[in-house]
């Protein structure tokens, strides 16, 4: 790791910043010489990424506590493991999905004809990342679009400025600083970059960012992947084991002290299921978190003050039924459960993105599905229910970015799953082979033999 990979790295000068204009020619210039494309030069990319978590994941667990009070093992599971694993499962099948695909030739062609399609990298793309998971959502979208043979632009997010140093010392050391390159800053240094032309936009974030993204993309016609949020609903259906329901729920929602894009927002279930659940929901938080869930080393705190003081306004808005405590100086608050919460209610409004679930009452399956669809389309939604009638009825009659039956959250741990949004919740998709779909120009051809 000390050593420059490329003599090139020697010539970089790490101390005055390249401005954004000279590191897009620089990585565009590598870009056209051809050096990206070979199957090799990316897989050889993956195993340095690889060897950069597993030999530096320490480094990174640190920085993620120093952020986010993340526990080492919350650390490794969902950001560090997790990267490694998408790597490994790219490796695999790199070879497979670049294959190209034959497609059928009409017959006023000529029996002699063939057409296919392949894929051709982009060129440079920009990655940039929000602070929740702030390597994984990083490093996951660079797995695919080196993967795809392209010089890639990675922009950590400034509200994990640990995060984003250690990122930003490591990266270079372990990639082709030639083809690679990490700008750290917030919105004048993002804003800058977003000037230059790219040839693919991947941005994890909020909508209010994401449309900016969005406008800055189209006045290059950059072709974007904009992995958003929202409220992520929770069906509960009644005759359900509400005790491994509460399990489950409470792991998913407080994970990341609740942080999560996919995390469960709020709960829907009839009034006598809501009522079950919650004394389960109180009964699920203790056995993970302990009656003191500040002294618990396994739960996260909140990013910064700002987030802090707007997650405090949200604690009254339903009848506290565990937790609601919280300290400013040490970003916590509890694991909460907010019962009997009106729609209306302010913790209702806005994707919570922290330890807060409310339960709202509805008064069964239709007005379950009414509510979900009255509303942005969710980039996740959960259904917990042992009738597969009702599961159906969820999966045709509603509209989300992944739907989760029995487990939240686990639907992105799946590869060969396509993680993205709609609609509201985000555009596009990643992991796997849909991170090449993403990253590359699928190119049709033709060939009609001239003889
Ligand atoms: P954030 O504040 O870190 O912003 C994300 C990125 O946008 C950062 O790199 C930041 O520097 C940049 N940015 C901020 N303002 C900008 C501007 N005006 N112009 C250009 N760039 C700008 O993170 P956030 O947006 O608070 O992240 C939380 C949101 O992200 C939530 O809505 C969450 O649901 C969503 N999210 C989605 C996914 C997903 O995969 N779909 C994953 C995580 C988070």
């Amino acid at each position: 790791p000390n050593q420059p990979v490329h003599p090139s790295e020697a010539s970089v000068n790490h101390h005055a910043p390249e401005r954004p204009a000279d590191l897009v020619a620089r990585l565009r210039a590598t870009f056209a010489t051809g050096r990206t494309k070979p199957v090799e030069w990316r897989t050889g990319q993956l195993r340095r990424l690889r060897a950069m978590l597993t030999e530096r994941g320490a480094d990174l667990a640190t920085a993620l506590r120093a952020d986010l009070g993340k526990s080492s093992t919350e650390a490794y599971r969902t950001e560090i493991d997790f990267t490694v694993r998408e790597i490994d499962h790219t490796l695999d099948h790199l070879a497979q999905w670049l294959r190209p695909e034959p497609a059928p030739v009409p017959a006023h062609l000529g029996a002699d004809a063939r057409a296919w399609t392949q894929y051709d990298p982009l060129g440079v793309v920009l990655v940039i990342a929000p602070w929740n998971y702030p390597a994984q959502l990083l490093l996951a979208p660079m797995v695919g679009a080196l993967a795809s043979g392209n010089a890639v632009v990675a922009k950590p997010s400034e509200l994990a400025p640990a995060t984003s140093a250690a990122l930003a010392e490591l990266i270079p050391a372990y990639l082709d600083t030639d083809a690679v390159a990490v700008v750290e800053g917030g919105v004048p240094e993002t804003t800058a970059l977003l000037a230059e032309r790219f040839d693919h936009i991947f941005y994890t974030g909020n909508g209010t960012v994401g449309r900016v993204v969005m406008r800055a993309a189209a006045e290059h016609l950059t072709p974007v992947t904009l992995e958003l949020g929202g409220k992520s609903p929770v069906f509960v259906d009644r005759d359900t084991d509400l005790d491994v329901v509460a399990d489950r729920l409470a792991r998913g929602k407080f994970l990341n002290a609740g942080q999560t894009c996919v995390a469960p927002d709020y709960v829907l279930a009839d009034p006598e299921t809501a009522a079950a659940l919650e004394r389960a929901l109180v009964r699920a938080v203790e056995a993970l978190f302990g009656t003191d869930p500040q002294a618990s080393p396994e739960y996260g705190r909140i990013v910064n003050e700002r987030h802090f003081d707007r997650l405090s306004g949200l604690l009254d808005s339903g009848r506290v039924a565990v937790g609601g405590a919280s300290d400013r100086t040490a970003k916590y608050i509890a694991p909460t459960v907010l019962a009997d919460v009106d729609p209306k209610s302010p913790v209702m409004q806005e994707e919570i993105f922290g330890p807060i679930l409310p339960l709202v009452t509805v008064s069964g399956l239709d007005e379950a599905i009414a509510f979900i669809n009255d509303r942005d389309k969710p980039l996740a939604l959960y259904v917990f229910s042992e009738s597969e009638e009702t599961r159906a009825r969820i999966a045709a009659e509603t509209s989300s970015g992944g739907l989760g039956h029995g487990l939240p959250l686990a639907h992105l741990t799946v590869s060969d799953l396509p993680f993205g949004g709609v609609g509201e919740s985000g555009t596009g998709s990643y992991h796997g082979r849909y991170s090449i779909e993403t990253f590359s120009h699928r190119k049709a051809v033709l060939e009609k033999p001239l003889g």
